[in-house]
């Protein structure tokens, strides 16, 4: 993995490549952003050129290769055991950076998930932030900067990374042979995350989509019974119920453009496009906006944990009105 190699982020490329020139990395990193839009890579190619032997990670020269075969005595990772970095890692980790490099320039350390220290750990990682050593440099990532330490997030230089639009998402997308209604489907649902567009998803988003969209609008508002059936098969699969939100409110998004600019021309779900003109016919501005913010309280309630059959009813409910009833 090059710089090169990464799709998008060129400002970050940039400033890391022009840190590396004159010789001005800093001691510590936190790269934020959200997950699978490339910040691990991004670390990886930095520690390649930092590790390259030619200084340009060339991936063919020894250093390139261990770090690509994770083996380079040098680089240290971190990442969560189970659900958090525990302290004991920490202390290993902080044994480790006591000798000086064996190969390369210096010894990096990548913390990935670096919120997933708990206070513990992250109070023992304050010492080697406190009292740098001139060959360690540490590269922490965060999907969650809000929950790393404060102490520890203002001893790094913090480096964001912003989501990829849909535009390159879909062009990676095209490479890998997808036809343009599966490009287009795909990045629309990715919320920028690359990872995400290309990951186990993916069949869900191209295939299960369809069931889904067409059993909510063949549902009518008396049907309480399949309603409440539908909930309950829903909320047994918990690990799908929010890419069953992203892809619903993705739905009633063409929905809604259909509605409120009466043409199907930006539709991200072409493949779709008879049913979603059929259910905006039925759809009133403000019934299809109480729709779409239905679908938003579904999303945030999922993500505190609420009842999760309750909130699939909830959502159903709301799904279903008819219009008149707004
Ligand atoms: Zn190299």
């Amino acid at each position: 993995m090059t710089f090169d190699n990464i799709i998008g982020h060129e400002r970050q490329k940039k400033l890391l490549r022009q840190a590396w020139n004159n010789q001005r990395m800093a001691h510590a990193y936190l790269f934020t952003g959200a997950e699978g839009i490339g910040k691990r890579l991004m670390a990886t190619a930095l520690v390649r050129l930092i590790f390259c032997e030619h200084q340009t990670g060339c991936g063919t020269c020894a250093g390139c290769r261990r770090i690509d075969h994770n083996n380079h005595p040098d680089l240290h990772i971190l990442e969560p055991e189970g659900s958090f970095i525990k302290i004991d890692a920490i202390r290993e980790l902080q044994r480790e950076l006591q000798h000086p490099p064996l190969e390369a320039p210096r010894r990096i350390c990548l913390i990935d998930g670096a919120d997933k220290m708990n206070p513990a750990a992250g109070n023992a990682l304050l010492k080697t932030l406190e009292e740098p050593r001139h060959d360690v440099m540490l590269i922490l990532i965060s999907a969650h900067p809000e929950a790393v330490l404060e102490t520890i997030r203002s001893r790094c230089q913090q480096l964001p990374f912003a989501r990829l639009d849909q535009a390159m998402i879909a062009k990676v997308l095209k490479q890998q042979e997808f036809s343009n209604d599966e490009c287009r489907i795909l990045a629309s649902l990715s919320e920028g995350s690359l990872k995400k567009a290309l990951g186990s998803d993916r069949e869900f988003y191209l295939e299960q989509r369809k069931t889904l969209f067409k059993a909510v609008c063949t549902l009518s508002p008396g049907s309480i019974v399949p309603m409440l059936e539908l909930a309950e098969k829903w909320a047994a699969d918990k690990d799908q119920l929010e890419d069953l939100g992203t892809v619903l409110l993705s739905c009633y998004r063409d929905v809604f453009l259909v509605v409120s600019q009466g043409s199907s021309s930006l539709l991200a779900n072409t493949d779709l496009k008879e049913r979603i003109i059929h259910q905006a016919g039925r759809e009133s501005l403000p019934s299809i906006q109480h729709k779409l913010d239905a679908l938003l309280d579904f999303q945030y309630h999922l993500r505190r944990n609420v009842n999760r059959q309750l909130a699939v009813e909830r959502l159903l409910i709301q799904l279903v009105q008819p219009k008149a009833a707004m």
